[in-house]
């Protein structure tokens, strides 16, 4: 059913299981395409499986689109209306499952995190690597003390030319990812662009605070 609304092949892994209304195996999720039952939601389903999307860090976001709303037709309430309450109480845990699935999945920041979590990467130990100029300025700026005009303006211009920098970093690293050569290295890249972005993001929010006061 939901290969024919999107016109893509769609894989469930999961969806070995037999239909638990009609019996009829391997059924399709999350509507059975024998006798249109709404299945459960299986456990440990990827946000990417969620939505039956290939695990790709670059993401078509048409072909994302196409998949979530294609999925919300199909479990819609109207669509469930007469059907017994367990298809509603499936159908509304495929619903929460997508929305979260959808709103981690398009956006580029919350892919990537959770692309690093998905291969267990562990981000926490990582230091970004940012020009030294540019993290002293940061800290001298975060101690709260009067700080010139000169200085500050300095600061924007490196740290708006980081910000550029690193944004260059995904797409190169998001067509390698998804290419599969060398992973192990694509994710020690992805893990060091994260690091960057997040304390990029951070210096861009306080330098916006100390510009309002
Ligand atoms: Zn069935």
């Amino acid at each position: 059913m939901l290969k024919k609304a999107v016109g893509v092949e769609v894989h469930f892994p999961h969806s070995q299981l037999a239909c638990w209304k009609c019996r009829a195996a391997p059924s399709d999720l999350p509507v059975c395409s024998r006798c249109g039952a709404v299945q459960d939601f299986p456990d440990g389903l990827s946000h990417y499986e969620t939505l039956g999307l290939g695990p790709s860090l670059a993401l078509n976001e048409e072909e994302l689109r196409n998949h979530y709303y294609a999925l919300c037709r199909e479990l819609h309430p109207d669509q469930h209306i007469d059907k017994e309450s367990r298809q509603s109480i499936y159908s509304l845990r495929w619903t929460t499952a997508i929305n979260k699935a959808y709103q981690i999945l398009r956006d580029p920041i919350q892919r990537s995190q959770y692309v690093l979590q998905l291969h267990q990467v562990d981000t926490a130990q990582l230091k970004p690597a940012l020009p030294f100029k540019l993290a002293e300025t940061y800290l001298d700026l975060q101690s709260d003390g009067p700080m010139g005009k000169e200085i500050f303006e300095d600061f924007k211009k490196e740290m708006l030319a980081e910000i550029v920098k690193n944004e260059q970093q995904w797409d190169p690293i998001a067509r390698q990812f998804d290419s599969g050569v060398d992973r192990p290295s694509v994710l020690r890249q992805l893990a060091q662009y994260m690091a960057n972005q997040k304390i990029l993001s951070a210096m861009a929010n306080d330098l916006n605070k100390r510009w309002k006061e």
